[in-house]
């Protein structure tokens, strides 16, 4: 064993229950990855009906071989929870395993609670970005899908259409689309727009995307920063100064002027999002125009945005919605399942046993509570500045 890890040498068998979260219909493992447990000698136990609002009945989770019954009995026989959201309050016996969305450095709260009750949990967020835990990252797989939904969102509320047309009763000219934020949400949205056809422009704080927005076809907004850079650790944006900000948000006020859509993506890890668009930048665009902002639920990238709301500020439509991933159910579990199977069976030894390896970065970086304590430093920080 190594150092501070530990091991167990039971038969492993995960659980599956309905979400509870308000609107969430994903669900965490879908009949087709039961096959990969099965193959590390996991046995899988569903609660019926779990599948059912993402398309997968409990027949499919049957034939695979899965225990299909009630939530005492997926609770009585399995040791890992495995939950798209973990739930708010603890159903959990002494040192069961539960793995899930939990939001740690927002909701450290939570986080609290499952270490009263001495569960072991892991949070989904915190899988590293590197290439290794590349099959893992769940937060990549839901923002590819919240990227796409964000383009159909504005199409839907755009009382004009994407393409370019040309009829015997006249031409239309392409809808105008600016996309903010570049990650993997951004260039989701922006491949997504340039499908439909629309003229597309791009940008992003870390200057390294300029390339990744041009291969897609769009354009790279330019604007000075005064020297300021936007990269940070890790392939992640890092915060700018209120100065900087606002040199930001002046040079784009007169690009955002000419557009019909913004979708808006950008976020700072652990942070509030930044504010990148002023009400008065909203008034300076078209009436008609749309923005759809996909930072809603981290506080917004716009001023008026309310999040799971629709707002209309002088004819331009601000939408604010918010856990878009739920809204494509299907595809959503489908790549959430495969990344948090994939996740578990990076603790699964060869002989079928739970190996918890500290020395794993995998691991480590996303065990938040073990033994009736907070053990993730990151969350531990926050706990301590909110005593
Ligand atoms: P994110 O959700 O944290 O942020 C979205 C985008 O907002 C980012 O591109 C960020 O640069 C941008 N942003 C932040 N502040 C801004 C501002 N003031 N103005 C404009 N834009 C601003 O990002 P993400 O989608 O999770 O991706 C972050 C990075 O991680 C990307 O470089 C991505 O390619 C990388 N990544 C790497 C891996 C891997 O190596 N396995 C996997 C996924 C993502």
């Amino acid at each position: 064993m190594m150092d501070g890890g530990f091991r167990f040498s039971l038969a492993l068998s995960v659980g599956v229950l309905k979400e509870n979260f308000p609107s969430e219909r994903r669900v965490a493992i879908v009949p087709r990855v039961i096959d990969l447990l099965k193959k590390s000698q996991v046995e899988a136990w569903i609660e019926a009906g779990a599948g059912l609002e993402s398309g997968f009945p409990d027949a499919d989770y049957e034939s695979r071989g899965a225990h299909v019954t009630n939530a005492a009995e997926v609770l009585r026989n399995a040791t890992i929870l495995l939950h798209v959201r973990v739930p708010e309050q603890p159903n959990v016996k002494p040192d069961d395993l539960v793995i899930g969305l939990c939001d740690p450095l927002s909701d450290p709260a939570l986080v609290s609670r499952y270490a009263q009750a001495r569960a072991t949990l892991f949070s989904m967020e915190l899988v590293p970005r590197t290439t290794r835990a590349q099959s893992m990252d769940v937060l990549s797989s839901m923002a590819s899908i919240g990227g796409y939904k964000a383009v159909l969102i504005a199409a839907n509320a755009l009382p004009r259409m994407f393409p370019m047309m040309t009829t015997a009763a006249g031409s239309i000219a392409p809808a105008k689309v600016l996309v903010i934020g570049a990650g993997v949400a951004g260039l989701q949205a922006i491949a997504t727009s340039r499908r439909l056809g629309a003229v597309v422009s791009g940008y992003d704080v870390r200057a390294a995307v300029k390339e990744q927005i041009e291969s897609l076809g769009a354009k790279f907004v330019q604007i000075d920063l005064g020297g300021a850079k936007g990269d940070g650790e890790g392939g992640y944006a890092k915060a700018l100064d209120e100065d900087t900000i606002r040199r930001q948000r002046e040079q784009m006020a007169l690009v955002m002027k000419e557009q019909d859509v913004v979708i808006t993506t950008a976020a700072v890890p652990g942070r509030k999002a930044p504010l990148l668009v002023t009400k008065e930048m909203v008034h300076a665009m078209q009436p008609g125009s749309v923005i759809v902002d996909l930072a809603a639920e981290r506080g917004g990238n716009c001023e008026l945005t309310r999040a799971g709301e629709d707002v209309v500020e002088r004819g331009v439509t601000i939408l604010g919605p918010v856990n878009v991933p739920a809204t494509v159910p299907y595809h959503a579990s489908q790549m959430y399942a495969r990344n948090i199977a994939t996740f578990l069976k990076n603790m699964i030894a060869k002989d079928g046993s739970l190996n918890i390896d500290m020395n794993d970065e995998i691991t480590r970086e996303t065990l938040v509570t073990r033994g009736g304590e907070v053990v993730n430093p990151r969350v531990q920080a926050l706990l301590n500045v909110n005593a």
